[in-house]
């Protein structure tokens, strides 16, 4: 259940940003989820809506906007970049499954589309971040 988790602490950084800007209300906070952190929306969005009606009156009319970044993958040993939907395609349902659960396994998977390489890093598309947050004060 880690979208309950992951909700809460977007609330709470949400609410303290808003503090620090001195915003008595919140209208609306526009959240990115990283396409490799693969997180039940449905579930996160249920427990986002939940999470504000148990705050304060700051939060009272909040507008929760998800939006999907694109993951991109970067190769350490010739600087090739590739997306992560490229090499989605290409991998059968037990690897996708796999990797729904647990991002990590990506790197088992995956190669250098250039030059065979296993080692690289992930440059975006993983976590889940606060883009914005709108508010009056
Ligand atoms: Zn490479």
């Amino acid at each position: 259940m880690h979208e309950w988790a992951l909700a809460e602490s977007i609330i709470t950084t949400a609410v303290e940003a808003a503090e620090k800007k001195k915003l008595k209300t919140i209208s609306e906070i526009k959240i990115s989820i990283g396409e490799l952190q693969q997180i039940e929306q449905d579930i996160f969005e249920f427990a986002l809506g939940e999470i504000i009606k148990s705050q304060d009156e700051k939060l009272k009319n909040v507008k929760t906007i998800i939006i999907t970044e694109e993951s991109k993958l970067k190769c350490k040993n010739c600087g090739n970049k590739w997306k992560f939907a490229d090499i989605k395609k290409k991998l059968n349902d037990d690897e996708s499954e796999s990797i729904h659960f647990i991002p990590e396994v990506t790197f088992v998977h995956t190669r250098c589309p250039k030059c065979g390489s296993p080692d690289f890093e992930i440059t975006s598309g993983r976590g889940v971040s606060i883009t914005s947050i709108k508010g009056k004060r």
